[in-house]
Formats: structure tokens, sequence, C-alpha cells
């Protein structure tokens, strides 16, 4: 054999041994999860689940009762069928269910195991998983079973799907359609989107980000690449550096599609096919997009006690949700304004609406944040909802814009809420435990020498009302009722939110303590008839027109299928809509914090 050649060989061969040595090297030991879609018209695919350095008799497989970003029992192990348990040899092996998401297997001695189950993904709506002919969207909580002593090995996952679709998530990619991911925690918080997409890969700075959209929409890569490069800057303003090298921004456009996800270094946001546009839609859809990727600092990198590490079998409680999801509602909106991508008008109108929206809710001063940060797992109905709770997102958004305000005035405007959530991300980011309320007080106290006991006593475990006109009057700004959107809403109110159902209007919320409240009528009663008039969903509105406010009328109405009747008062209707607008007078301080604030100059 020529010499030559023999070397070219030597040589090609230890080539393909390098370029094959990070797969090999990496696999070395790992779990292998393959997943392969049996029936995709029908949801339907095959899982199997390799586990290897099994030391017991019995191993236990479990699939999370909920899954992270969502804090809701989501009964995923339904989803499974056809569990099968094999040892290396493909012998079967014995196994029995000892809870609703556990699986027993006796291992008989054998080192490795081999499970297989059919797993049944039609949960889009949920962003757990869903297999069609055009995607599979993979969140590992719905999917990948786990054991809990080897929670912390790594794994790789292999799919099995047409090869035109292509895989992406925020896990390293192997090969085609091949992920690694360090342990279980990581894959649960990494979903994986492969199908036919449109994709876009760029880099800002140091960071590679990509864009997927699977589904039809009037969206514009290059608005979406434009934004989320600005949405970048700004985040590295406020937390410095960057917990990820990439990141995916998942989007699916579908059929109403509503609601997003953080993961650790990708987000799953859904949008109806035409939610990119135009401007009133898009600027929800980037609202939501800033919202996740604030999360990758808050919630992802820097944790509340109690959800870290997470424990997958049951509820995670923190009274510390509020700044997990409040806090990132306000930076939302921060983000995009200070970036430039809303308008300051756009900015102060959101602001508006949620003080609007916040002091119609008699929930505000029955429940606390911190009592509504632990009540997060429990479900309450729309209506009482709105009279006995506080959202965590709402309050808690305005709740951080005031605690950004203490530490401004606290601080001669020297400190403010970015400064806070750095540190939370300095101190907090490689803590197990995660960070407690007494820890973020602390924090306080070192920025502005201040002790925040009062604060976290009056507005996170107490419900004292917010001084909006305080508050706003620091950056130069005051509230006013707009008159013109008053005019062409009711000039009088009851207290309730109808809702059409079969021809009759139903009551969907009634305010506690509101008129309707008082008259006896209750959530779900259907009206008949206000003041001797039929009233339904088409002439409502001008029954309503003829009536005054503090005159009472008698109104008829459905309760449990019984006809009712009683004598209600009509209100003055509270206002519509609210402006923010500058002072008249605008002083050099109010002024310096405005700017501070937002990063833009005041103009009024
Ligand atoms: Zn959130």
């Amino acid at each position: 054999m020529n010499e030559n050649r023999n070397k070219i060989i030597v040589k090609t061969s230890f080539l393909i041994l390098l370029l094959l040595m990070p797969v090999y090297a990496q696999s070395i030991g790992s779990n292998i999860y393959k997943l392969s879609i049996a029936d995709a018209a029908h949801h339907l695919a095959d899982v199997s689940v390799e586990f290897h350095d099994i030391k017991s008799q019995t191993f236990v497989v479990k699939l999370p009762v909920w899954r992270t970003g969502r804090y809701e029992i989501l009964d995923l192990p339904a989803n499974i069928r056809k569990f099968k348990a094999y040892d290396a040899k493909g012998r079967p092996l014995q196994w029995q269910k000892i809870n609703k998401n556990s699986w027993q297997i006796t291992s008989n001695g054998a080192n490795s195991i081999e499970v297989h189950y059919q797993i049944y993904a039609n949960r889009l709506r949920d962003r757990v998983s869903h297999i069609d002919s055009t995607h599979a969207f993979l969140d590992a909580s719905g999917v990948f079973i786990y054991n809990e002593e080897q929670r912390q090995k790594s794994l790789e996952v292999r799919l099995q799907v047409p090869t035109a679709w292509h895989s992406v998530s925020g896990l390293k990619s192997l090969a085609k359609d091949t992920f690694w991911a360090a342990n279980y925690d990581q894959l649960v918080d990494s979903p994986i989107e492969s199908g036919l997409h449109s994709l876009r890969t760029f880099t800002v700075e140091e960071q590679q980000y990509q864009i997927l959209v699977w589904g039809d929409g009037n969206y514009d890569m290059d608005v979406l690449q434009s934004d989320i490069s600005k949405l970048h800057h700004q985040a590295k303003f406020i937390w410095k550096s960057f917990p990820f090298s990439n990141y995916v921004f998942m989007y699916h456009a579908g059929n109403m599609l509503r609601g997003a996800t953080e993961h650790v270094n990708s987000t799953i946001i859904q949008t109806d096919h035409f939610g990119f546009y135009p401007r009133k839609k898009y600027h929800k859809l980037i609202s939501v997009t800033s919202h996740e990727f604030v999360h990758t600092w808050n919630v992802k990198a820097y944790r509340p006690a109690g959800i870290s590490p997470y424990d997958y079998d049951k509820e995670n409680y923190s009274d510390l949700f509020w700044m997990a999801e409040g806090t990132s509602s306000y930076y939302d909106k921060l983000l995009a304004a200070r970036a430039g991508i809303f308008t300051i008008e756009e900015f102060l109108d959101d602001l508006a609406e949620d003080i609007l929206e916040y002091s119609h809710k008699p929930g505000r001063k029955v429940m606390s944040l911190a009592e509504s940060s632990y009540n997060t797992w429990l479900a309450n109905n729309k209506s009482r909802t709105h009279n006995a709770t506080v959202s965590i997102y709402l309050k808690g958004s305005l709740v951080s814009w005031l605690l950004d305000q203490q530490i401004r005035e606290l601080s001669n405007n020297n400190k403010n809420l970015d400064d806070l959530s750095y540190l939370l991300y300095k101190n907090f980011a490689q803590s197990a435990q995660g960070y407690s309320s007494a820890d973020v007080r602390q924090l306080l106290r070192e920025l502005t020498g201040h002790d925040f006991t009062e604060f976290w006593q009056d507005y996170v475990e107490g419900t004292k009302a917010i001084d909006f006109d305080r508050l706003l009057a620091y950056y130069g700004l005051k509230i006013e009722e707009d008159t013109a959107a008053d005019e062409e809403e009711e000039h009088i109110a009851f207290g309730w939110e109808l809702q059409e159902e079969n021809g009759l209007l139903k009551i969907a919320v009634i305010d506690a303590d509101g008129s309707a409240w008082h008259a006896g009528l209750a959530q779900d009663d259907l009206l008949v008839a206000i003041n001797g008039f039929q009233v339904n969903d088409d002439n409502i509105d001008k029954v309503l027109e003829n009536l005054q406010a503090n005159n009472t009328y008698s109104l008829s109405y459905f309760n449990q299928g019984q006809l009712k009747t009683t004598k209600i008062q009509a209100v003055q209707a509270p206002p519509a809509k609210l402006n923010i607008v500058a002072v008249d007078k605008i002083s050099r301080k109010q002024q310096n914090h405005f700017e501070s604030w937002l990063k833009h100059r005041f103009s009024k």
C-alpha cells in the first residue's frame, strides 16, 4: 500500500475521530431520550429513555405535575400510555404505578433500564406539548420522564422527525435533531421546537439570537430583530452581563393563541396569526417579548426561595412571586420605552390603564401581594378573583414602580430598581436556595441607608392604597380623566360586567359593594328586564342610556332558574380612561427624575 495514501487515511481517520469526539464525550454515561413521531395527525409519539448506572433494586421514574413558568398543577402524567420497562438485554421488567406521576420499576439487578411509552402531545395552549404534521413542540415536563437520583446527570435527546423539519432549542445542539442537556432541570427549562419554521439567526455583541415562528402570521422579521436587539442593550444596561450565549425567541402563530412562558435561554410566545400587526397588537406582543426576556434574569437567573430548586412533585411556594412576575411586568414596558420601541405617550398610557384597572378591583382591599404570591397555585372564578384577590402581575407591577420611586427618593435619585435588580443578579444568580424577602430588604437598606420594613408591611404584606398622585408628581406627572372617552361610554353604572349567553345577558363579574351587589344580584344571574323594559345584548345600551344616576329602578332576573325582581340604584359611572400628563409647572428636579427614569428627555 502506498505510504502516502496510508498517511492520508490515518490523518483522515484522526480528523473524523476528532470531529466525533465532542458528541461522543458528552454522550458517555448520559441518559438517552429518543422521541419518534408515531401518528402526527393524532398527536402521538413514541418515547424511549435509557437510564444507566442503576444501583438499586427498585427504580422510580416520574413526570412533573407542573411545568416551569406556569404555577399551576397541570396533571401532565395523564398524557402517558403503553408504559413498558426493559433491561439491557430487552427482557421486560415488572413495574407498578405508586402515585399519579411515578412508576416504580423492579430492576432485577439490571445496570441499565430502557423505558418505553407513548405520549399524547396535544396541549398547545398550555405550552406543554403539541405534535401535528407541521411541527413538534416539546416542553420536557410533559414529555420526558426522569429519576430523582439521576436528575443532575447529563442527557441527550434524539428526535426522529421528518427530514424537512429543523429542530431548535436553547439546548446545545449535537447534531441535526439531537440535543444535549447538562441535567434534567436544564432540559425542562429548554423547550424544543421541531418543524417547518421561519427562522432568523443574528448576533448582538457577543450574544447569538434566534427568532423562530411556527405557523402563518403577519409578522415582520426585520422589525422583530430590530426591537429584540434594542431590548438586548436595555437589559445589559440593568444587569451588565448575560446569563446565556445563545437565546431563542419561539413564536407560535395560531388561531386565537395567546400567552407566553419564560425559560432559561429561550421563550415560547403564542399569538394569533394576526397578532403581529397593526401597532396596537404588536405593542402587546413586544411587551410580552420584553417580559419573557426580562425573566431570563428575574426568575431564571435569580429565583425566590421556595422555587429554587424546583420540586416537580408538588406546588412550590413563595411570598415573592409578585417580584418574579410583577417586577418583570413593570420592566417589560420600561425597557420598551427606554429602548424607544414604545413612545413615551404609549408607555404612560399603559401605566394609566394599569392604574385604572387596579383601582376598579375590589380585591385590592382584601388580599396582599405576599398572600397572592402564595395563592398563585389556587384558581378562582372570574368574579371571585376580581373581588377577593390581587394580581401578582398588575399590583406587583405597580408596587415595583412604587419601590423604584421610593429607592430614588430615599437615595437622592442616585439609586433605583435597576441597582436592586443588578444586586439580586450578582448575589443570587448562583444561589441554590434563592433570595428571601429579608434579603431584598437588606439590599434596599444597603442601597438607600433606609429601612423598608414599613414599605413591606404596607404594600407587600398589607393592602395600603398606593398614592398614585404622589408617585407621579415625583416625575413631574399627574393623572387626568379623559372626558372624551367618558362621553363614549355609559354615564351610569351598576357594578357589573355583562356577557351574552343564549340571547340573555349574564352577570360575568360583579363588583363587591357595588349597586348590583347590594341589590342581591350575583355572578351568573341572567337579566330579564330593567325599569320594565326587556334587555338583551342588542338593546342594553339604549335602555341604560335612558336611566339617570342616583335613581332606583326595578330589575327582573333569573337566579338558579327562578325569576326574581329587585330594586337597583344607578350610580355615576367611574372614569372610562385616564391620561398621564405633565404637571403645569415642572421643576428642574422633577425633570431630572423623569429623565433618569425613562432615559428620554422630558417634553410636554
Ligand atoms: Zn412572567
